[in-house]
């Protein structure tokens, strides 16, 4: 640290994203990306934009609001997109939560929320998930706090009923309610359907998992208009070009073939199932997962030894440290090939070990 470095910030603990070793070609299982890159008519659309490169993007984002607030029906002033849904969730605390109104989200969860509360000086509380790693709606009804809920969440993959959700919404009037939905499309229940029954509902979304284009950085959120209006007096007050011309046109262009890109999901889906199946037929404890990743443990190798075994394989998965969770491994879900590969490493790992 440099004798410069602001107090504020120096006991910060930084965010740590997963790997992304150039040493050999890796099946990336780590990060929770799609398989399948964006169709041709993105790629179209990018080099089309990269000529106008010398003019600044529409800080509105007029077009792709546009084609976005019609596919999900709401009104184009219900909607603010942004530089992947981690800025919009950054906006969202920086905007709704302080010393009055304090976070809470769960001790397992996306590990930004504290970086994000920490990094904006904002007093959170982290509330265990059940046994079963499930969120004890009940934990949050009336907390009189800024909620945030990974719905599904990570690296669970659990979905939590959208009745349970509402609950907490309703329970907690003089605050926001922010439900982070990044994997809500490979089978979640949506929350965007209550944004105008509850003004204190906030549901954010990325294209990065389920639209391929976690490279391009598109992310957004969905409230009602005052809420929005918030989102953009901070995002005004911060970096008003957010998303770039490249970014906003291959949004436009993934939205003119949604329905491939939620094809893509169902194969994803599928994927899962047969995953699932194969690892639980390998003594695999699986979480059920709504999401595009599986977080499961075997009872025969420990989770950062199997990490470790499949990397000097060539295949990468995320392992965290945490006490907790320790024992897993969050997988993300490819395709068909890419997991018989995974299946197949784990096969041998596992026959090595009883050798
Ligand atoms: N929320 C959750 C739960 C996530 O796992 C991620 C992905 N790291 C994000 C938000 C942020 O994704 P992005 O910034 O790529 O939209």
């Amino acid at each position: 640290m440099s004798k410069f470095f602001s107090q504020k910030y120096s006991a910060l603990t930084p965010y740590v994203p997963g790997e992304q070793p150039k040493d050999m070609q890796y099946i990336k299982l780590n990060t929770n990306e799609s398989p399948f890159p964006p169709t041709e008519a993105v790629a179209a659309a990018v080099a089309s934009e990269s000529a106008k490169l010398q003019l600044y993007s529409d800080p509105e984002c007029v077009e792709l609001r546009a084609k976005f607030a019609k596919i999900y029906g709401i009104g184009t002033d219900q909607v603010i997109m942004t530089n992947g849904s981690d800025e919009v969730l950054n906006f969202a605390f920086m905007a709704f939560a302080d010393d009055a109104h304090p976070l809470a989200f769960a001790d397992i969860t996306y590990g930004f929320y504290p970086v994000f509360a920490q990094l904006n000086n904002i007093p959170y509380e982290e509330i265990p998930l059940a046994s079963d790693f499930s969120i004890k709606a009940q934990d949050y009804i009336g907390i009189g706090k800024t909620v945030v809920i990974a719905n599904p969440n990570a690296p669970t993959g659990l979905c939590q009923p959208l009745s349970d959700i509402e609950e907490i919404v309703k329970s907690n009037p003089d605050n926001v309610v922010i439900i982070d939905e990044a994997y809500v499309d490979f089978g979640g229940e949506s929350a965007v359907s209550l944004i105008n029954k509850y003004d204190n509902l906030l549901v954010t979304g990325t294209f990065s998992k389920s639209r391929s284009m976690a490279g391009a950085r598109l992310g957004f959120g969905i409230a009602n208009a005052s809420l929005i209006a918030d989102l953009n007096t901070v995002k005004y007050s911060t970096n008003p070009y957010n998303v770039n011309r490249m970014t906003a046109a291959a949004g436009c262009a993934v939205l003119n073939e949604n329905e491939l890109y939620m094809a893509n999901c169902r194969t994803i889906m599928q994927n899962r199932e047969w995953t699932t199946c194969e690892l639980s037929r390998l003594g695999f404890e699986v979480l059920p997962s709504k999401t595009n990743f599986v977080f499961a443990k075997s009872s025969r190798i420990g989770g950062e030894n199997l990490y470790l075994a499949l990397k000097e394989r060539g295949i990468l998965v995320r392992h965290f440290k945490k006490e907790r969770i320790k024992d897993y491994n969050r997988i993300t879900i490819g395709t068909a090939e890419q997991m018989q590969a995974l299946i197949s490493a784990i096969e041998c790992i596992l026959e090595e070990k009883t050798l």
